[in-house]
């Protein structure tokens, strides 16, 4: 689809140069960037930004597009610095999908410059209701509901692209009552979170859960703790059974933490999706991590 506009472009461009006369000069090569097309046929390509993001996109189009993600399964988003095939598939995407708040810190620039030259950028963020600046909105799939119309309305504008919302939206709604269900079981007042981060405030207060501290009390992992921080941890530990820690975030300070107060660390895939590489699916895994760890 983008490749057909580009050729178009391309041959318009030409034709325009070869003024009056109309001709054009064959002779000069023309080169159609397309070395980060995947092989999606003529499906339009949208470019999440994470694989959580690509999976909730999928779950909305279908297989009407082609749904690629720049931050690959389980690495962490805050720092994540993409390479140069990533700008490429970023330049020549049909609509890219981003989080927004500053989540895909390390992203933004080059998203910024595909905007510039004229790809459409769709924000998250933008279309959810927010608890404060927290970007991880993500783990709340009623939360994400919220964005599902203006999703359709940005994915449906390109050629060939439908949007399942009322399918979506059931779906999302199953998640919430499957992870609600699974919180439920360990009893009023016990989902006390400590987390390496603040990523869980979504969820939390979703399910019914406390988020009593975080080790880094920052939206990025890739913020420092202070000596201030950590008091608060140790001080908000006892009441918890176990500290959650982001997937392929920075985590010496928070084993450290963990091993001083002799609790379990548990590592919960926040950035990464299940074997069924489902939204839905990863919600319904957090929720049963989560369970299962302060059972
Ligand atoms: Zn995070």
């Amino acid at each position: 689809m983008k490749k057909s506009a580009v050729i178009l472009a391309v041959v318009i461009g030409l034709s325009a140069c070869g003024g009056s006369s109309g001709s054009v000069d064959t002779s000069v090569p023309v080169s159609v960037p397309d070395t980060a097309l995947p092989a999606g046929g003529d499906r339009a390509v949208i470019v999440a930004t994470n694989s959580v993001l690509q999976a909730f996109v999928q779950m909305v189009v279908g297989d009407t597009a082609e749904v690629l993600t720049v931050i690959p399964d389980g690495k962490d988003p805050h720092d994540f610095e993409p390479s140069a095939q990533d700008v490429a598939a970023l330049n020549s995407a049909d609509l890219v999908v981003q989080n927004g708040l500053d989540f895909e810190h390390g992203v933004e620039d080059s998203i910024e410059t595909a905007e510039q030259a004229g790809v459409t950028v769709w924000t998250l963020t933008d279309h959810v209701t927010l608890i404060g600046e927290d970007p991880h909105v993500f783990t709340d799939p009623l939360t994400m509901a919220g964005a599902l119309d203006a999703l359709a309305a940005a994915v449906t504008a390109l050629e060939g692209v439908s949007a399942d919302v009322v399918s979506a939206r059931s779906q999302l709604d199953a998640a919430a009552s499957a992870a609600g269900t699974s919180i439920n079981t360990l009893g009023a007042g016990k989902c006390r979170l400590i987390t390496d981060h603040d990523a869980l405030a979504y969820f939390a207060k979703r399910f019914g859960c406390t988020v009593a501290g975080a080790v880094i009390p920052s939206f990025s992992s890739a913020a420092e703790a202070s000596a201030k921080d950590l008091e608060a941890v140790r001080m908000a530990a006892g009441s918890v059974k176990a500290i959650f820690m982001e997937e392929g975030a920075p985590d010496a300070v928070v084993r450290q933490v963990a091993d001083e107060l002799g609790i379990k660390l548990v590592e919960l895939r926040i950035h990464a999706l299940p074997a069924d590489g489902s939204y839905v699916g990863y919600v319904k895994a957090i929720a049963d991590l989560i369970t299962a760890a302060l059972s």
